[in-house]
C-alpha cells in the first residue's frame, strides 16, 4: 500500500510495525482487475469478479494484527481471494497453505503470488477450504475469510495446541457477521468476539 494507506491504518489502530511494514512491502494493485488499480488504496472492499471481492484494508490489517504472527508459524488460509492477505500471511509467518473453491480466482492468485512475487513459501489448492488441508496439519494459526454458519470441525480439529483461529461466524441471517478468534488449548477450544463484519458466505460442495 501506498504511505497515505499505511497512515490510514495506523490511524485506525493498527499498531503491529510487522503488519504495516508487510502492507507497506505489498502493492495492493498487483491483487485487483486493472480497471480498478486507481482505487486499489481505498479503505473498502473492491470486486474481484465471480461475485468476490477482496476486503478492506482495514479489516485484513486488523485481523493479520489478531492472528499475533511471529515469523516461525504454519498458516492455513481458507478463501484465497485476490492473494492479497495471502502475500501478507507469507511475508509475516514460515509457511502458508491457502485453498480458493474458485478456480480462475485460484489461478489468478497463483500468478501474483507465485509468478510475479516469486513466493516460496506459499502453497495453493482449488476446493472446499471448510475441509482444511489434512496432510499438512496441524497449523498454528487458521484464517478464514468467509463467514461459516458454525465453525467448521475439520478446521478445529487442525488447529494445532496453543493455535489461533480467526473467522467470521454468521449468527443469524438478520445480523452482521461476529469476526471471531479461537484458542486451542489441549482439548479446549474458546473464543472471543472481535467486531462485526460482513464477509461472502463460505461456500461447501
Ligand atoms: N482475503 C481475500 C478474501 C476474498 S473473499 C481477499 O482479500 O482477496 C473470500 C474468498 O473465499 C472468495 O474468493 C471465495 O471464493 C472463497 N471461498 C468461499 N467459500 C470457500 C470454501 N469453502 N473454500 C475455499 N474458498 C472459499
Amino acid at each position: 500500500m501506498n504511505p497515505a494507506g499505511i497512515e490510514r491504518l495506523r490511524s485506525q489502530g493498527i499498531r503491529d510495525e510487522r503488519v504495516l511494514a508487510a502492507a507497506a512491502q505489498l502493492e495492493r494493485a498487483s491483487f485487483v482487475p486493472e480497471g480498478l488499480r486507481r482505487e486499489a488504496d481505498e479503505d473498502r472492499p473492491l470486486p474481484i469478479g465471480h461475485g468476490q471481492t477482496i476486503s478492506q484494508p482495514y479489516v485484513v490489517a486488523f485481523m493479520t494484527e489478531a492472528l499475533g504472527l511471529e515469523g516461525g508459524e504454519r498458516v492455513l488460509e481458507v478463501g484465497t481471494g485476490s492473494g492479497w492477505q495471502t502475500a501478507l500471511l507469507a511475508l509475516l509467518a514460515r509457511e502458508v497453505w491457502s485453498i480458493e473453491i474458485i478456480p480462475e480466482l485460484a489461478a489468478r492468485a497463483s500468478l501474483v503470488l507465485l509468478g510475479e512475487l516469486l513466493l516460496g513459501n506459499v502453497h495453493l489448492r482449488v476446493g472446499d477450504g471448510s475441509q482444511g488441508w489434512p496432510s499438512e496439519a496441524p497449523y498454528n494459526v487458521i484464517l478464514v475469510a468467509a463467514a461459516a454458519g458454525s465453525v467448521p470441525q475439520a478446521l478445529i480439529d487442525q488447529l494445532a495446541d496453543g493455535g489461533r483461529m480467526v473467522i467470521p461466524v454468521a449468527v443469524s441471517a438478520h445480523e452482521p457477521q461476529d469476526l471471531r478468534v479461537y484458542l486451542r488449548r489441549g482439548a479446549d477450544v474458546l473464543y472471543r468476539s472481535l467486531f462485526p463484519v460482513l464477509f461472502v458466505p463460505l461456500r461447501t460442495g
